[in-house]
């Protein structure tokens, strides 16, 4: 069986399918496992309440958003089993449960008990059983829009178009994206500080585009993530006063201008984190229509579908049905 992607997904296919007995190939694009998840905060976590995952993702598909939501916390000891040491034994969010690791460890952790061949993209003539944990589009998605990357430089969609070219589906929201509003260009951003610079004040700007309009929406959700798809390339946050994280677009060489009004204009734009529509899979996490083909993590579509969830989780919990499914 062929593995296409060594990030959360990919490598919790592969290991999990070595220990029931497959010998899994897995190959990566990049120079390096770990996908996103390495770059990420590392938190896992689900909603605590059925009902609002179901209100924060409202197009997702609910077989799928159901298999995430009832198998997480079983994945979730599935890794520490493996030796996976949480860092924080909750999430912090009183809406939400799950574990924070360092993303170091974990990618280290997972990629030791598999061997991986960088550098090997997913070949057009691969032939089933694979399992694509290619994590998305988000490049592409980035690159369409004039928008920021905060992400793995390698997620472009070459599994979505290698499905798509045998004949997958698709879901809806291919056009939506988990991200963050992040200082706009000239900021130089470096994918370590992708987490600390990530303007997470929203809910308390005003927000304005370039020529002046005031778009701000009546409520900005927890996770802010319906700004990042309101703001686009450009867009200005006006807030009150300074914080930490104007002070760190600043240092980055950020827009930060003081405005007649004594207000201050932060300029951003949208950084793509991964794209949330996708592949059209099953509760098993086979792609509708491929025979021998299952999509894992944010390849598959059609669970955060008009909102935000955990892309680790989905990861998690897609790459185990995956590797349970392929035996
Ligand atoms: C800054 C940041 C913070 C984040 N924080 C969190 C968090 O706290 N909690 C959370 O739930 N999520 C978080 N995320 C999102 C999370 O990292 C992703 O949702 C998750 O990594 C998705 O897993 P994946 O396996 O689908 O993709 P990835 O982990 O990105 O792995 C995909 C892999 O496929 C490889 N690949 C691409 N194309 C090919 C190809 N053609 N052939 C072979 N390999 C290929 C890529 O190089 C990559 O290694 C964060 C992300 C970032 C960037």
């Amino acid at each position: 069986m062929l593995i296409a992607g060594a990030g959360m997904a990919g490598l919790v296919a592969a290991v999990r399918a070595r220990e029931l007995g497959l010998e899994p190939t897995v190959i990566e694009k990049g120079t390096r496992a770990g996908g996103s998840m390495l770059l990420s905060s590392g938190v896992i976590w689900r909603h605590l309440r059925w009902e609002d995952f179901r209100a924060d993702c409202p197009g997702g598909d609910e077989s799928l958003q159901r298999l995430v939501w009832e198998r997480l916390d079983d994945a979730l000891a599935w890794l520490v089993s493996l030796g996976a040491e949480p860092i924080w034994d909750d999430t912090e969010n009183p809406r939400t449960t799950g574990k924070r690791f360092d993303a170091h460890a974990l990618t280290e952790l997972l990629a030791s008990r598999v061997d991986v061949r960088l550098q090997t993209a997913l070949p057009p003539d691969a032939e089933p059983p694979v399992v694509l944990a290619t994590g998305g589009f988000g490049r592409r998605l980035a690159e369409e829009r004039g928008l920021l990357l905060r992400a793995n430089p390698w997620s472009a969609g070459d599994a979505l178009d290698w499905s798509l070219a045998r004949g997958a589906s698709i879901t809806a929201g291919m056009g939506e994206f988990y991200g963050r509003a992040m200082p706009a260009r000239p900021a130089r951003i470096h994918e370590e500080d992708f987490v600390r610079l990530a303007q997470l004040y929203g809910s308390e700007a005003r927000v304005l585009t370039d020529d002046g309009r005031d778009v701000t929406p009546r409520k900005v959700a927890w996770h802010e993530n319906d700004l990042a798809q309101l703001i686009g390339p450009s867009a200005w946050y006006v807030v009150e006063r300074t914080n930490d994280r104007i002070e760190a677009a600043r240092a980055v060489g950020g827009t930060v201008v003081a405005r007649n009004d004594g207000r201050l204009a932060v300029h951003v734009s949208a950084g793509v984190t991964h794209t949330i529509g996708g592949l059209l899979v099953d509760d098993h996490a086979r792609v509708v229509g491929l025979d021998g083909v299952w999509a894992a993590g944010v390849d598959a579509g059609g669970v955060a579908t008009g909102g935000y969830s955990s892309g680790l989780a989905q990861a998690l919990v897609l790459g185990l049905a995956a590797a349970e499914d392929a035996v």
